[in-house]
């Protein structure tokens, strides 16, 4: 494929974005990139520092940080001030820090600055919260993807349990829930669809129907671009 594009998947919180974009990057020969990663990496840098939500203390600190991206075998490593916290990043406390850093606008100028950046020159596929509305708003082909509550929590609680980090249902269902509100309320860059996103609800389907749909829709929006 020699067109260059790029496809935005945005979405709440584990509604299957990454896996979907990770395996469609890989289809369509593209880079993939979780925008998410790097709210987290920050997110854990403040919790190291004690700080997690406080925005003075959090603006005040985005520009001490270097957050760096890049691929291993195919897997994107994420680093922070050298160190890889590809792992660290996954624990769940993260999650809550990374939803509060991420609404202070400083800090998402930062991370919307380093996202096109990475991505300039190369067919990519990126997701995220604001990715439609904001990084690419010319994306070749966006995408809002959800799922319900209830399917999402139990999709987290097998992704925890898999890395050893079990966690009660109603646990994750709450705190999943808490963090949707936190991303759709906030002032700076909220979660919501792109007025010309497509809507696909995955609640009841597979990972393999999921990425056959975006499969066909991608082909057919590269095509006409
Ligand atoms: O996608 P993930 O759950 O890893 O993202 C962690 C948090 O980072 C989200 O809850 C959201 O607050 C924030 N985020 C964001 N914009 C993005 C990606 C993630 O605000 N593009």
């Amino acid at each position: 494929m020699s067109k260059i594009f790029s496809i935005a998947i945005d979405g709440p919180s584990a509604a299957g974005k990454s896996t979907l974009a990770k395996a469609l990057a890989r289809e369509l020969n593209a880079m993939y990139l979780d925008t998410g990663a790097m709210y987290r990496a920050f997110g854990l840098y403040m919790l190291r520092r004690g700080a997690a939500s406080d925005p003075a203390a959090i603006a005040a600190c985005v520009d001490d940080v270097n957050i760096t991206v890049d691929y291993v075998d195919g897997a994107q490593r994420i680093c922070l001030d050298g160190e890889d916290v590809s792992q660290a990043i996954r624990e769940p406390e993260v999650s809550m820090a990374a939803s509060t850093v991420s609404a202070v606008p400083k800090v998402r100028e930062r991370m919307v600055a380093l996202q096109r950046k990475i991505a300039e020159g190369h067919s990519v596929v990126m997701d995220g919260r604001d990715i439609g509305t904001k990084v690419l708003p010319n994306a070749t082909l966006k995408v809002f993807l959800v799922a319900s509550a209830e399917v999402r929590a139990r999709r987290r609680c097998r992704e925890l349990a898999e890395k050893g980090m079990e966690q009660p249902y109603e646990q994750v269902l709450e705190e999943m829930i808490r963090r949707d509100y936190q991303d759709t309320h906030r002032a700076a860059s909220p979660l919501m669809p792109a007025e010309d996103a497509v809507h696909l609800d995955s609640s009841d389907m597979t990972l393999d129907q999921t990425v056959a749909a975006m499969h066909a829709l991608a082909l057919e929006a590269i095509r006409r671009q």
